[in-house]
């Protein structure tokens, strides 16, 4: 980790005037004497004196190539806020460019009297609407937080993991989206090294042990591509380093990954003069190793948002070991480093050089926004479509931020909040408004949620919600729903069937008799055995048999003669006319695609707490079906059952054949209850007849009657 070195006033002035010839040295100068004036006896948490911070800060920002109004704000950017300096004092020593930018700076730490969530919400807002103004504020604030960064180890502990997660929360993007890598890479590791502190110093232990090798293999492959670039007569700057902890960390949290299964740990760059060098190398390190396929990729001719232009490849190089390869010149490497910053310095005025800008059309756009509403909701959502393009950003009444994927919907932010949040919401109000809670959220949204104590979630919840949070919240209820009805109809089947053998269901599950005979296939609690009955998986019939066969309770012989006085009690209980498998009493329903009439050979289907189902057995739903919640089932001789059966009867289309089909059903005792009639073109009519059949005779002699008529083609019974 990096420390904190003493920073001199002339070092910085040095390094601006390196790079910006005509800089202010003046500003620069006055700035570093107000500010040691008005920081003067204050010191930092670590005992240095406090002037220190705003020297590194402005040091970062040299590094940075910035100009010198943005390295005069990093001097002053805390004369503000932490001292009594006031931004009118600011304005007349450094002028209206300096004060604007120490203004943007101090607004957006600012402490309102507002509580934390409120303080949240509103600082991020302010961000998003100083970096629409300047991007240097954004810059200076990023410095200010690599410097703190840099110093957390003297915060309080508790204070340190809430700060490095905000770092790896907002800025680290912030500065990943802004291209500038060095600082993203720098405050990502640092973030790691407070929030998994051990997993950290395992990778940077881890790193250190392999050092030698890796640096062996570095210098191996380094001389291999610059014999080869030798030959070509191509000058380059080759440099091979390892990549940084917490790219290492994400790998092996991603990919499930050890340390020692990562092999690509090094990252090679070279850096070369012309545009067409880099293609020409990328050709020649493809003809040494073989590369990669999908892992090429083009940004020179297609450079990203913030500018970067690379070509990256990675291909298996020396021992089979895959190496990543980055291929740039000098100026895209600058641009590599520094991000935007790059284009910053040597600006005229407050805005963006115009060249830049065009090219930088995500920002262009979020400060058209600054000029044209001045709607907070708008700004954060453009702010999430430019920078966190897959989140959105919305808050509690209570103006906390709450990140979620982009897509969500009132579902998931009840989620996000608490389960029962979530399990209880029946509306949300969206800015004030009621909202489905299908509706997706945009940025900026206030959401509140509606609750009912006695509401529940709903499976169709299912097909809209976007977090895996909420999707396994509500599977894991509606689970437990099933769980709940499959025990209780399983202790109603249980109760039921046992009694028809004179066994006492109850009894032998106090005395445990049941649950010793079914731990073998893996049952061994109570509410699994009856969940399993319930659900289908175990059938009642095998629990009875185990007891029957082994004659327990002294009742072998009064078992046989008890199974015909159950098939008795089956047909004059039941309700359905439908005997299913040995079990009564439960809810049968008949399947609408098939309509079963009593006649045809039927199946019982176990419908997850919803009882049985009856489908005709070549039911394509039955064929499709989970076999072990299929049970057997037949008619029962005495049923009533009555059920309504489409015909399909194909006709000759001439006058007074339907009067013969529906006489010739009314013949057979027959009741239409619905016809419908149609002709085609082909001068046949095709008529379809819902008719009440109490069983498959009636159906076969109504069909036979109407296929003797004159001029009938066929007939059939309809079935989906
Ligand atoms: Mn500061």
């Amino acid at each position: 980790m990096k420390k904190t070195g003493v920073v001199r006033i002339n070092d910085i002035i040095d390094q601006v005037t390196s790079y910006h010839a005509e800089a202010d040295v003046d500003l620069i100068r006055k700035s570093y004497v107000f500010s040691a004036k008005v920081h003067q006896g204050q010191t930092r948490l670590s005992g240095e004196p406090y002037l220190n911070h705003p020297l590194s800060v402005a040091k970062i920002l040299s590094d940075l190539n910035l100009d010198e109004y943005a390295v005069s704000t990093g001097l002053l950017h805390d004369t503000v806020e932490d001292t009594y300096a006031t931004i009118e004092e600011i304005q007349n020593n450094f002028g209206e460019e300096v004060s604007f930018l120490v203004d943007g700076v101090t607004n957006i730490t600012k402490i309102t009297n507002k509580n934390r969530q409120d303080r949240q919400a509103e600082n991020f807002r302010k961000m998003i609407l100083a970096m629409s103004m300047d991007i240097r504020v954004i810059l200076i604030k990023l410095a200010d937080r690599l410097h703190n960064m840099r110093t957390l180890e003297y915060m309080p502990p508790e204070k340190q993991k809430n700060i490095a997660q905000q770092t790896l929360d907002i800025y680290a993007p912030l500065a990943n989206r802004l291209g500038i890598y060095s600082i993203k890479r720098e405050l990502e590791d640092l973030s790691l090294s407070y929030i998994h502190e051990k997993m950290y110093r395992e990778i940077e232990e881890k790193l250190v042990i392999t050092s030698d090798q890796r640096e062996k293999y570095v210098r191996e492959v380094v001389c291999l591509i610059q014999e080869k670039l030798n030959q070509f007569g191509i000058n380059a700057r080759i440099t091979g380093r390892s990549k940084h902890i917490y790219s290492i960390y994400s790998k092996m949290l991603q990919q499930k990954l050890d340390f020692s299964q990562i092999y690509d740990l090094t990252a090679f760059r070279l850096i070369v003069g012309s545009r067409k060098e880099c293609f020409e190398i990328l050709g020649i390190i493809h003809s040494i190793w073989k590369p990669i396929p999908g892992k090429f990729k083009d940004y020179i001719s297609l450079p990203k948002a913030n500018m970067y232009q690379s070509l990256h490849t990675t291909a298996i190089g020396p021992e089979g070991q895959r190496i990543e390869i980055q291929i740039r010149t000098e100026e895209m490497d600058s641009v590599a480093k520094n991000g935007i910053a790059a284009h910053c310095k040597y600006k005229e005025g407050r805005k963006i050089d115009q060249g830049y800008d065009q090219r930088f059309s995500w920002l262009r756009q979020v400060m058209e926004a600054q000029t044209e509403v001045r709607d907070s909701h708008e700004f954060l959502e453009t702010f999430r479509v430019d920078i966190f393009p897959d989140e959105v950003y919305v808050f509690t009444p209570a103006g906390e931020v709450v990140e979620l994927p982009k897509g969500s919907t009132p579902v998931d932010f009840a989620y996000r909040i608490h389960s029962d949040v979530g399990h209880r919401c029946v509306g949300a109000k969206i800015n004030g408004n009621i909202a489905p809670l299908k509706n997706q959220l945009k940025s900026g949204d206030v959401v509140e949620i509606l609750t009912s104590s006695n509401h529940k979630p709903s499976r169709d919840w299912l097909k809209f919600v976007k977090t895996s949070r909420a999707k396994s919240k509500i599977r894991q209820w509606i689970k437990l729903q099933e769980l709940k009805s499959s025990i209780s109809l399983g202790r109603e089947i249980c109760e039921k069937e046992f009694r028809k053998h004179n066994l006492n269901f109850s009894k032998l599950l106090k005395g445990d008799k049941i649950l010793e005979r079914v731990s073998k296939e893996g049952i061994k609690k109570t509410d699994d055995l009856l969940a399993a009955v319930g659900h289908g998986r175990l059938r009642v019939r095998h629990l009875i048999n185990m007891f029957l066969e082994e004659g327990l309770n002294g009742k072998k012989h009064a078992a046989q003669s008890l199974s015909s006085s159950a098939k008795k009690v089956v047909c004059r209980k039941s309700g359905h006319g439908i005997r299913i498998d040995g079990i009564d009493g439960v809810m049968v329903r008949h399947g609408k695609c098939c309509n079963p009439i009593p006649g045809d050979r039927i199946m019982g289907y176990i419908t997850r707490g919803k009882g049985v189902t009856v489908h005709v057995a070549d039911c394509s739903f039955v064929v499709s079906a989970c076999p072990d919640r299929l049970l057997d089932a037949q008619w029962d001789e005495t049923s009533r059952h009555v059920a309504t059966v489409p015909i399909e009867v194909i006709c000759e289309d001439k006058t007074g054949l339907l009067a013969e089909i529906t006489s010739s059903i009314s013949s057979e005792k027959t009741n239409i209850v619905k016809a419908k009639i149609k002709t085609t073109p082909e001068e046949t009519a095709v008529n379809v007849f819902d008719i009440e059949i109490s069983n498959l005779k009636q159906l076969d002699a109504v069909i036979h009657a109407i296929k003797k008529i004159r001029g009938v083609l066929k007939v059939s019974r309809l079935k989906s």
